[in-house]
This record gives structure tokens, sequence and C-alpha cells, in this order.
């Protein structure tokens, strides 16, 4: 899919911003805090509708002004469409296609963007908290519904360690909490474990080809919750409950549950988290993102848009030019200080944005 145009008003830095952009790459260049990663996080919010810096919409809103618009034109299996966001200190209203929307379920899917930043690089080399919004991040991207599964699990999830706070938990309504709790798991579980079967077998191409088969790279998923068969995962999730239910209430947090979940990253078999060079963890962290816009082209039948903030300044230029030649259909929004190496992009399909306070002063 292509983001055609962008519309900014009150956005951050920006005061009134439209701009039209390249199919394939847009580099957006210019020194600090001037606004480049201002831009990148406006289209982030088009697809998700919420930024990936904060969770206060209202930080979003231009110092000293009520109310911001950001609106997003983009085509998508040959057809156009748009969507549009108003955030307000008090409400936010988003348009698909000029109707507005309910839930943000709406939203998500319409679309799609991939996001790699300087952090993606420590996606194998980090705790697992990373790891796992990677996954769900993705899977709300292609699964519709999944996002409302993982927000109603952490509802119950919230409620039930507000009990076991209690010096005398109500052990029924601890019952009631652990029905709903595997209810909602056991779906996660079974999309999450979809998801990363296919990651795992894309991404293992994906890196066989970035070291010319020097090294084979294994995805698999973590849980707590070991299945053989899969009619039975809610019943072992509420087994897993009950027999931990003890340390549960020692503890008084809940330790189990697919809160815990993780996916183990090996190379030639060994786990690349505690064995792997940094450059293997880096080449990994690549083939996983790399695999992540391949799954949502199988899925959906497009590219997403990818956005690139501050990465390419850390990749060397091998792997600079791995990523760009590797996705030759992917409609790509680079940030960056420093200008890149030309033999990197290719200028014939690439326009470039000088960001100043924000502003565009210039377009080429
Ligand atoms: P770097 O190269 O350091 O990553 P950048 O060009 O990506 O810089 P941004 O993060 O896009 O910079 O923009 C940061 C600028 O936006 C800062 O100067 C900051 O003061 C300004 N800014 C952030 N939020 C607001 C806001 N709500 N209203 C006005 N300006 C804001
Ligand atoms: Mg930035």
């Amino acid at each position: 899919m292509k983001l055609k145009n962008l519309q900014l008003v009150n956005y951050r830095n920006y005061d009134k911003l439209y701009i039209e952009f390249n199919d394939r790459i847009n580099l957006l260049l210019g020194s600090n805090g001037q606004g480049k990663t201002n831009i990148a996080e406006s289209i982030y919010l088009l697809a998700f509708g919420k930024s990936f810096r904060t969770n206060r919409d209202r930080e979003l809103i231009k110092f000293n002004t009520e109310n911001l618009y950001v609106g997003g034109g983009y085509e998508k299996n040959g057809r156009n469409g748009m969507v549009e966001i108003a955030i307000s200190k008090a409400k936010k209203g988003i348009k698909v296609n000029k109707i507005p929307i309910v839930k943000l379920a709406e939203l998500l899917g319409n679309i799609n963007v991939v996001i790699f930043s300087p952090e993606d690089l420590r996606l194998v080399k980090d705790g697992p908290k990373i790891r796992r919004s990677f996954i769900d991040r993705e899977i709300s991207q292609i699964v519709p519904g999944y996002y409302g599964l993982l927000t109603g699990y952490n509802k119950i999830l919230a409620n039930r360690n507000k009990l076991l706070k209690n010096m005398n938990p109500d052990l029924n309504l601890l019952d009631v909490y652990d029905e709903s709790l595997a209810d909602y798991g056991s779906k996660i579980f079974m999309f999450r474990k979809k998801f990363i079967e296919r990651i795992a077998e894309i991404s293992k191409d994906m890196h066989a080809r970035l070291t010319d088969n020097k090294e084979d790279l294994n995805v698999i998923y973590k849980s707590q919750i070991q299945i053989n068969d899969e009619s039975s995962v809610k019943d072992k999730f509420i087994n897993i409950l009950k027999d931990k239910r003890k340390h549960d209430l020692d503890m008084r947090i809940s330790g189990y549950g697919i809160h815990k979940d993780d996916i183990l990253i090996q190379i030639n078999g060994l786990d690349v988290r505690l064995y792997g060079s940094q450059g293997q963890q880096r080449t990994a962290s690549i083939s996983l993102k790399l695999s992540e816009i391949e799954l949502i082209n199988r899925e959906v039948g497009e590219y997403p848009l990818l956005i690139l903030d501050d990465v390419f300044s850390e990749l060397d230029e091998k792997r600079q030019k791995l990523l760009v030649d590797n996705l030759k259909d992917v409609q790509m929004f680079i940030t960056t200080a420093e200008y890149l190496h030309k033999n990197v992009l290719d200028m014939n399909n690439t326009t470039v944005f000088y960001i100043d306070n924000g502003k565009v002063v210039k377009t080429e």
C-alpha cells in the first residue's frame, strides 16, 4: 500500500503541513529536534490511533493550541482511502473514509505500518516485554479482534492482581477471574502460536539469505502453557492457574499466564540473546522485521508502509543496502540527521524532504 499524502494541523511542532509522498522512498532529513520523528509519529498514529512515543494524546497537540488534526490519504488494493484523526484535550475522534468510528479496532488494519526504530535492533537482545509488544502489534494488524482480546485479558489481569493484594481475597471471585483469564488467554495463545510459527518459517529463509546461508535462524514460542492438543488450551490454562494459586496468593501477584510469554531466538541452535554477537543480534532483528513485513504482505495482499526512524545511521552500509534491496515494493519513510550513502538509495525514486523547525523547507 502507499500513503499518498499527509496533512497536519497543530501536530507537535507543526502548525500546518501538507505533503505528498513518493511511492517508494521518502527521506526526512534535518538536524536534531526539527520534527522528523514527529512526521513519522503522525503516520503511525493514522495506523494505530496512538503514538509510539507516548500514551498521552494531549502531548501531541501543539503547545498553546487546543486541537490537532492529522489526515492521510492512501491507496490500498487499488482503492483510495482516507483516515482522519482529531484530538482535543477532552476527546479524540477518528474517521475512516469520512465515517466516524466507534472502536479503535475499526481503525486497525486500514493503514498497515511497520516501524523500525533503534529499539527494534534490540528486539533480540532485550527482555521479553519488547518481544511481546512486537508480536501483539503485528497480530493486531492482521487479526481484527485481537486487540479486543488483549484489552479484555489485561483488564481481568489487573482486577485479579488487585484482588490478590487483599489480606483475605475472595476465592470465589478469584475462580471467576481465572475462568475469564483462561478464556481470553487461550484465544490469545492460539493467535500468538500461529503467528510465531509463520514468522519462524519466513524469517528462517530471510536470515539464510541475509547471511549467505551461513546461519540457521529458529524462532520458537515460549509460553508457560504447553499444549499437545488445540482443543485443550483453556483447560490447560485453568489448571495452571489452579496449580499455581498458592504461589499467586503468597506473592500477591499473577505470576502465570500469557503475559509472561516470550520468543526464543536461536542461531545455529544457540540462544542469540545469550550467545550471539552484537552483529548477529542485529541481523537477527532485521530478519524478524523483514519477515513481519512479508507476513503482512501475505495476509493483507499488500506491503505495509515502513517507517525507519533513526535506524539507518545505526546500520553499516552493507546492512543498509540489505534492507533497501530486500524491500523493493515497500514505501519507506526514513528519518535521519545525516545524509545517507549515495549508493544505498536510488535517487531516481527518492524524495528528500528537508525539515527545519516544524517546516518542510525544501523538497527534491
Ligand atoms: P532527532 O534527530 O533528534 O530525532 P527529530 O527531528 O526527530 O530530532 P522530533 O522528535 O520530530 O525531532 O521533534 C522534536 C521537536 O518537537 C522538539 O523541538 C520539541 O520541542 C517539539 N515538540 C514536541 N512536542 C511538541 C508539542 N506538543 N508542541 C510543540 N512542539 C513540540
Ligand atoms: Mg527523531
